[in-house]
């Protein structure tokens, strides 16, 4: 099933990246199913966070408290690649856990998005929508 994603969500998920640079940008990817409809930036609380990115602990805390009280799903998140493509590093390839949650990664003023499967990330395709 396609990913669909708003243009609102991918406009912001651009612009955090332009506003952390040269640090990474992270985030969360919240929504329904298979649309993801608002992203939520996060500190990047990594101690070398032009080179890596860690989402603040408190906000994935927070973020499955409130879609267990009916709020919005946490699809997945994002990060940005200040420097290379946005393909999965070597690092993010050891960060995956295989939950089948949507990593989406900004680099080179592009968006691509992944899942993190239990056999490595697979491209995802998506589908830009209003809203
Ligand atoms: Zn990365």
């Amino acid at each position: 099933m396609a990913l669909t994603v708003t243009r609102q969500a991918i406009a912001r998920m651009l612009a955090e990246a332009e506003r952390a640079h040269p640090h990474e940008a992270c985030g969360l990817l919240l929504g329904q199913g298979e649309r993801i409809t608002a992203i939520r930036p996060t500190a990047n609380v990594h101690p070398e966070p032009a080179r890596f990115f860690e989402i603040d602990p408190q906000a994935l805390i927070d973020a499955h408290r409130s879609a267990r009280s009916g709020g919005a799903e946490l699809i997945g998140y994002y990060h940005s690649h200040p420097v290379g493509p946005p393909e999965p590093s070597a690092t993010d390839r050891a960060q995956g856990t295989g939950d089948d949650r949507v990593w989406a990664i900004v680099g080179e003023r592009t968006i691509r998005f992944w899942r993190d499967t239990k056999d490595g990330f697979e491209p995802l395709s998506y589908v830009a929508d209003e809203g």
